[in-house]
């Protein structure tokens, strides 16, 4: 018998969880000793580096992964750099004979991927971060479906959900060399309210149970109302991979409205899939086009929460603060930097981006170009939200609006939504939303006939 079997390398990237993952399942099946690794690249994903918010979030996740590991008798070994050349070099030196690893779908990281093979052609990639593979979901022409209802129903006809794998129970172990979490510096407290507790597999599972029991049965009715603080705060979770879109379906399947925004994750994933511009380009490029003012006062009142819209100052105040906004929020924050700002979307998706703890290049663009109007299945432009009248549906007693801008919070429900004469530090509204909309549909009819 061979006493010195040679490795396997175990690739994470963002699926820092040990049950569930069937590159680390299959990898210890194989009964060859492991090197469990995870490699800290900025300089493959180019403009697309991880922001601070998210690094934030990947300390504390790396951590916990550690944890795990060792309680297994394993451990996370640490390197930061080109992923491809680190790669080479741990071939070469530990004479690992394959990588196992589970499917990412950014552009720059199926590039990648696809190298994986020829380092080593015994190398195998494994379906571990969403339902379906994006080339798996065809219409009946055997094209991409452009539209979410169609391609859910579809994901759902063939839908089957196997139970999800188990971790495996001791994971044997090629010891090298590692770089230490510490010395990579990561931001650790920034966003200033993230808690490391809340952080990791264990979390992740935490919050999937505590969901299940005291939230699903009225998610679909609450889940716009961000003082009720009903939906599942899994978004983090499932982006880095603490737990699996299949852990979360297997466990909350019976609540349609829930697996169906589960559905809008995969739907994201779809499009940046098929069309890997998404994060830069307008999928409708007639919105190259529409009269975009780089305002760069506007754009730091709204990134500061200071636009005088209360609810779009909470949203944004939240951001700062936890990293996190509430999904309805988001939406109006989006669309009042879009429609009454008339700041192009890409800005607002790269402000997301580095303060966001769940920042996530699909979901983030695709839900960017869905404000906006300009992408797949996109609201239409038309639809410009008042942030008046949303915040009175949204937030009717200004609870949410209380909790992230204390200037108001001595204000009743009646002038919370409109606050400008009875709060004198709070500031006045940066524009007039009725003249703001008006003029941003009189640009949009001009981009659909053209200027006259
Ligand atoms: C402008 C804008 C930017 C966004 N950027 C991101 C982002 O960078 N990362 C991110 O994960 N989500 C993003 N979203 C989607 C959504 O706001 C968050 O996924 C949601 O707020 C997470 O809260 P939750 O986990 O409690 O969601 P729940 O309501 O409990 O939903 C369960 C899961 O479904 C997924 N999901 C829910 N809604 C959406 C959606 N509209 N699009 C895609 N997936 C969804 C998430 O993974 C979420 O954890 C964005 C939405 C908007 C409008």
């Amino acid at each position: 018998m061979n006493q010195n079997p040679s490795p396997i390398l175990v690739l994470f990237r963002q699926d820092l969880r040990i049950t569930d993952n069937p590159a680390l399942f299959h990898a210890c099946k194989t009964s060859r000793p492991i090197i469990p690794l995870y490699i800290l690249d900025d300089k493959s994903p180019g403009k697309w580096k991880m922001g601070a918010a998210s690094k934030s979030w990947l300390h504390y996740s790396l951590k916990s992964l550690e944890e795990s590991l060792v309680e297994r008798g394993s451990q996370l070994f640490l390197y930061k750099g080109d992923t491809l050349e680190i790669l080479q070099h741990l071939i070469e030196k530990y004479k690992a004979t394959a990588i196992y690893w589970n499917h990412g779908y950014e552009p720059y990281w199926k590039k990648i991927e696809k190298k994986f093979k020829n380092l080593l052609p015994s190398s195998e990639g494994f379906k571990g971060s969403l339902l379906f593979e994006p080339t798996e979901i065809v219409n009946k022409q055997a094209e991409p479906f452009k539209v979410f209802t169609p391609f859910w129903r579809r994901c759902l006809e063939v839908l089957e959900i196997e139970p999800p794998l188990p971790a495996p129970p001791t994971i044997s172990t090629k010891t090298i060399p590692t770089e230490s979490l510490s010395s990579w510096k990561l931001p650790s407290s920034y966003p200033e309210c993230l808690e490391s507790s809340g952080i990791g597999e264990k979390a992740a599972h935490a919050k999937l149970q505590y969901f299940l029991r005291h939230a699903m049965a009225t998610y679909a009715e609450d889940r716009d109302f961000p003082s009720l603080e009903c939906t599942s705060k899994l978004s983090p979770h499932l982006h880095f991979g603490e737990i699996s879109p299949r852990q979360v379906v297997y466990a909350a399947q019976k609540n349609a409205k829930f697996l169906s925004e589960v559905g809008w994750r995969e739907f994201s994933y779809y499009q940046l899939s098929h069309f890997p511009d998404l994060p830069e380009k307008s999928w409708r490029p007639e919105f190259v086009h529409f009269p975009w003012k780089n305002n760069a006062h506007f754009l730091e009142k709204w990134q500061q929460g200071q636009t005088g819209y209360p609810i779009v100052d909470a949203g944004m105040r939240e951001l700062k603060k936890t990293g996190i906004m509430h999904n309805r929020v988001r939406m109006i924050a989006a669309s009042f930097l879009i429609k009454d700002l008339f700041i192009p979307w890409q800005t607002g998706a790269d402000w997301f981006w580095q303060t966001l703890v769940d920042a996530d290049l699909a979901s983030n663009s695709s839900s960017w170009q869905w404000v906006a109007g300009c992408g797949f299945d996109a609201a239409p432009f038309f639809r410009v939200f008042n942030p008046i009248l949303q915040s009175k549906k949204f937030d009717p007693e200004g609870l949410y609006i209380k909790q992230f801008v204390p200037e108001l919070a001595h204000l009743s429900k009646t002038f919370i939504h409109e606050p400008w004469d009875k709060a004198p530090d709070y500031p006045k509204p940066l524009v007039n939303h009725e003249e703001a909309r008006k003029k941003a549909l009189e640009s949009f009819k001009m981009l659909r006939t053209g200027p006259l």
